[in-house]
């Protein structure tokens, strides 16, 4: 935890507050900005409320974005150095966080495709040392089904157990890239497979989970491929969860997981192992395998895995309690 100004370095886990700006709807019906930005760690709570004395009204994390704030800073400050962890063969996962309409793909989408930009210049400019090849990959988890993201066949992918990989999504299309405009029309695949789903499933955005993933292999120039201990293998995930409404925390507490009563498995099972990870070495076994998404991602969290939050916000009044509750989650990630 903690860390004053610029203490994401290094961290395991780097969490970070974005607000995004009242939009038209809540401008037009008055809605007054309940939170401010006292500085770059700590966000306030207007403390306007009769209830006010019922929580906290400042909350520290390793970076807080104001509504004015762009996201090339966002991404700069708080995923940037997680994201290109990758390079040196450290897994990394980067996650945006928060209810619905609070800004999570409006932040991971600018997100990923700076970190992909990155990661694609790094390798350009060391390749005269190394050999480097990147492997593009996307998916979509909706009720446990996880789909792939770059093909149109809709049929769920299974999870096997690989001995040596760990999980591994079976039949997953993996892309080799080959220059900076090939991950653009990936990247633009992806966005319109996601809403093809989106208008024969109501709601899709809310309650499914995407994953952009990007492999980076890499070995000494005569190495490649040769299984030597010259080569490094590893995966950076950008994920736009689904809508945090749907891990409510009166579920939390050991009730049962009901899938299609609004409940997300996988948003449910993600914040117990982020917390349990938070905790380090006392946290006890940490539950990956109860969801799809933190077997996919199991690899990409533990160890000497790299994680960046990215809790998003509306400052409406109208959404306190949920930003409560996403500020409360981003506690326990810390
Ligand atoms: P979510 O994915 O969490 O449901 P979106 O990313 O779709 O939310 O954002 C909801 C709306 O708010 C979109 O119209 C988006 O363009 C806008 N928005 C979100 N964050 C910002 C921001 N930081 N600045 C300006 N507009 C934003
Ligand atoms: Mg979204």
């Amino acid at each position: 935890g903690g860390g004053g100004g610029g203490g994401a370095k290094d961290e395991r886990i780097v969490v970070s507050v974005r607000l995004r700006p009242l939009n038209d709807k809540e401008i037009y019906n008055r809605e007054p900005c309940e939170w401010d930005c006292m500085n770059d760690n700590t966000i306030v709570f207007r403390n306007s409320l009769p209830e006010r004395s019922m929580f906290p009204v400042s909350y520290t994390f390793d970076r807080v974005f104001g509504c004015e704030c762009p996201t090339w800073r966002v991404y700069d400050e708080a995923a940037r150095e997680v994201a290109l962890s990758v390079v040196n063969g450290i897994n990394s996962s980067v996650f945006a966080y928060g209810q619905t309409s609070s800004g999570k793909t409006y932040t991971m989408s600018a997100v990923t495709e700076y970190s992909l930009k990155d990661i694609y210049d790094h390798v350009q400019n060391k390749s005269d040392k190394r050999e480097f090849v990147l492997k593009f990959s996307a998916m979509e988890i909706y009720n446990e089904a996880v789909r792939d993201l770059l093909s149109h066949d809709t049929t769920p992918l299974r999870l096997l157990d690989d001995p040596d990989r760990g999980t591994v999504v079976d039949r997953l299309t993996e892309e080799t890239l080959k220059d900076w405009n090939h991950v653009k029309q990936l990247l633009s695949l992806c966005e319109a497979q996601r809403q093809i789903g989106e208008t024969s499933l109501n709601e899709t955005s809310s309650r499914s989970h995407q994953i952009i993933r990007l492999t980076v292999e890499s070995s000494a120039r005569h190495f490649l491929g040769k299984n030597s201990s010259n080569s490094l293998c590893a995966t950076a995930n950008f994920v736009d969860l689904a809508g945090s409404e749907r891990a409510s925390q009166t579920m939390t507490a050991g009730a049962r997981l009901k899938e299609g009563c609004h409940i997300n498995r996988s948003l449910l099972t993600l914040g117990t192992v982020i917390r349990k990870l938070s905790k380090g070495r006392s946290g006890g076994h940490i539950p990956y395998r109860d969801s799809k998404l933190t077997r996919i991602l199991h690899s990409s969290l533990d160890g000497n895995a790299r994680t960046a939050i990215i809790c998003t916000m509306s400052p409406a009044r109208s959404y306190v309690e949920q930003s409560r509750k996403t500020l409360l989650f981003a506690s326990c990630a810390k």
